[in-house]
């Protein structure tokens, strides 16, 4: 890893090149911000378990026909990934109201929507990622209307095979955040070119609650203060198979 660079540094992930164009490496730190970075702290541990966690959900996902950035793990902090250039969209799907969704509306946290609703949201730190819709997508030129289908459709994909296969480990898929690149070696082909899934999958990004209790299991416990933040993304892990 000694000619490596590191090409981008996010709050919770720093990514470094590789000694092939097209991959990079994915260094998961333990570092946690909410509120748009005005809260940050950090999370002892949670690098590893984010690691293992969303290299665990893009194997179950490839495994279920829905592609991602994800090659490999490398080791306990660091994960192999096609190059994306990102689409500055953060896609939310939703099953149950929480988080922005029952500020927005007034809805009470915890009421089951009839069907699950997707969200776009504009990435950009200074405007505090604002929701839009798809014709401001299309007015900012930020993605085509293919992409958008095919943001919103994996959205719903992913949403259906990890809400099946949590529902088996007794937890609830809440919301959840997705993001969404083109691989580099596409991009001499069109900067409209297919998207394919990046990011990480882990309890930073989805709200997951035990099905028996409503326990919070996720990032939420570090947002709201509730205590146990690192034994909760623990818990996630364990109900996954980890360490077995
Ligand atoms: N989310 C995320 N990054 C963000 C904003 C939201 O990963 O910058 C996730 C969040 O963890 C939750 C879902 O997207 O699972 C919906 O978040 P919401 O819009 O309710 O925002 P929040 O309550 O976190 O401000």
């Amino acid at each position: 890893m000694g000619t490596e660079t590191m090409l981008y540094e996010g709050k919770a992930k720093q990514i470094f090149s590789t000694d092939k164009p097209d991959e990079v490496r994915v260094y998961f730190k333990d570092d946690a911000t909410a509120f748009n970075g005005e809260k940050k702290g950090t999370i002892q541990s949670k690098g590893v378990l984010n690691n293992s966690i969303s290299a665990f959900f893009f194997e179950l996902l490839q495994s279920e026909g829905i592609p991602s950035h994800f090659i490999k793990k490398i080791d306990d902090r660091n994960m192999l990934v096609k190059k994306l250039s990102i689409v500055p969209i953060e896609v939310v799907v939703r099953n149950i109201v929480a988080g922005s969704l029952s500020k927005r509306l007034g809805w009470e946290e915890g009421r089951r929507l009839s069907r699950p609703v997707v969200e776009l949201y504009y990435k950009d730190d200074a405007l505090g990622d604002p929701l839009i819709n798809r014709s401001h997508a299309a007015a900012m030129d930020i993605a085509t209307p293919s992409q958008l289908d095919a943001l919103e459709e994996t959205g719903l994909k992913v949403n259906a095979v990890l809400q099946k296969f949590l529902a088996d480990k007794k937890l609830l898929l809440v919301d959840f955040k997705l993001e969404f690149g083109v691989p580099v070696q596409a991009q001499s082909a069109a900067p409209g070119g297919q998207v394919l899934l990046g990011d990480e999958i882990s309890p930073d990004t989805c709200r997951f609650w035990d099905s028996t209790t409503n326990e919070k299991l996720d990032k939420d416990r570090f947002r709201r203060d509730l205590g146990n933040v690192v034994e909760a993304y623990q818990e996630i892990w364990s109900r996954l198979g980890g360490g077995r």
